[in-house]
């Protein structure tokens, strides 16, 4: 069975605490090898900028990180940068580990198209429009008051993306950002690590409308672990599952995914330590009834049907 997930910050965190992502390190919640052990075979690396790097930075520090990535896949060596489909094809046929590269808000665009196609060029397939706040593309899940939706530029990144063949990840966007792209997008999108708020209300978790939304798209929704978008103090495992649960009776089974969040935060669920806990979830799942081809959909398929539908065939 093939895992995906959809979201970490271990680059960013790994920058930060000056730990090596391409050795088994104790701390923080995922590094290569772990990310190995515990069976995925295709991991989101989102580039975050710390605030400390706003305004002004963040074009900067994202580059940093890109280097500091791309070093740790050449220490490591088995790890394949899926910059299209071929790279997919390969990476799926081998034992080696995928690494998607994103970029978790629109700040080190600097209002500049031109920016975007060279994060592209340098291989970055994924962008969160906005986090929480607001930036030259869109207003984030923390400005949701304000109403505001895509800047014109964010159109012209959304378009931009759609043909240069980018993950569009609505994960920390505004409500009104969220229909401004559900109403431009050709392309699937993905909420890379967003939950459910008729089972838990937070503002970054996604409401009935805009989960039915993502499935007509043929997008996919990757659920997270950090207790506070989960559910009450000790939530654990099955607070998780019931994320997964709602998602699948709203619109089946085939819009769901992972997207954990590794060292986005200190704390994950209960029962969840780090990366090499991943297969109790998957071990959840089957308890909780799914049967194995729905499985295998949640943990990885749906999230690479998006890929195939999205990425480029080769590079040009
Ligand atoms: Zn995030």
């Amino acid at each position: 069975m093939i895992c995906v997930d959809m979201h970490c910050d271990s680059v960013s965190e790994a920058y930060r605490t000056g730990r090596s992502l391409a050795k088994p390190c104790v701390n923080g919640h995922a590094d290569l090898p772990r990310l190995r052990l515990a069976g995925i075979k295709l991991q989101f690396f989102a580039l975050f900028p710390d605030r400390i790097y706003h305004p002004g930075r963040t074009l900067y520090q994202v580059l940093r990180l890109l280097d500091y990535a791309t070093e740790a896949f050449r220490e490591d060596a088995g790890t394949i940068v899926i910059r299209t489909r071929r790279d997919l094809e390969r990476c799926l046929a081998t034992e080696a580990l995928g690494a998607v590269l994103t970029v978790e808000g629109g700040e080190p665009l600097e209002g500049e198209i031109r920016i975007l196609r060279t994060l592209y060029r340098l291989g970055v397939r994924g962008l969160g429009l906005a986090w929480n706040n607001r930036n030259e593309l869109a207003d984030g899940v923390a400005e949701g008051q304000t109403g505001g939706g895509l800047t014109r530029f964010g159109r012209q990144v959304l378009l931009e993306m759609n043909r240069l063949g980018m993950l569009i990840d609505i994960s920390h966007l505004s409500e009104a950002g969220f229909w401004d792209v559900i109403e431009l997008c050709s392309a699937p999108v993905i909420a890379s690590h967003s939950n459910c708020s008729a089972v838990w209300n937070h503002p970054r978790n996604l409401t009935d409308r805009q989960i039915k939304a993502i499935a007509e798209l043929k997008g996919v929704v990757g659920v997270n672990l950090i207790p506070q978008f989960v559910g009450p103090p000790g939530a654990g495992h099955s607070a998780l599952i019931e994320h997964i649960d709602h998602i699948c009776s709203l619109v089946g089974d085939e819009y769901v995914g992972f997207g954990s969040d590794f060292d986005g935060a200190k704390d994950l669920i209960c029962g969840v330590n780090d990366v090499t806990d991943f297969p109790d979830l998957v071990a959840g799942l089957r308890n909780r009834g799914y049967s194995e081809e729905s499985v295998a959909r949640i943990c990885g398929r749906n999230c690479l049907r998006v890929l195939e539908a999205v990425l480029p065939e080769s590079e040009v």
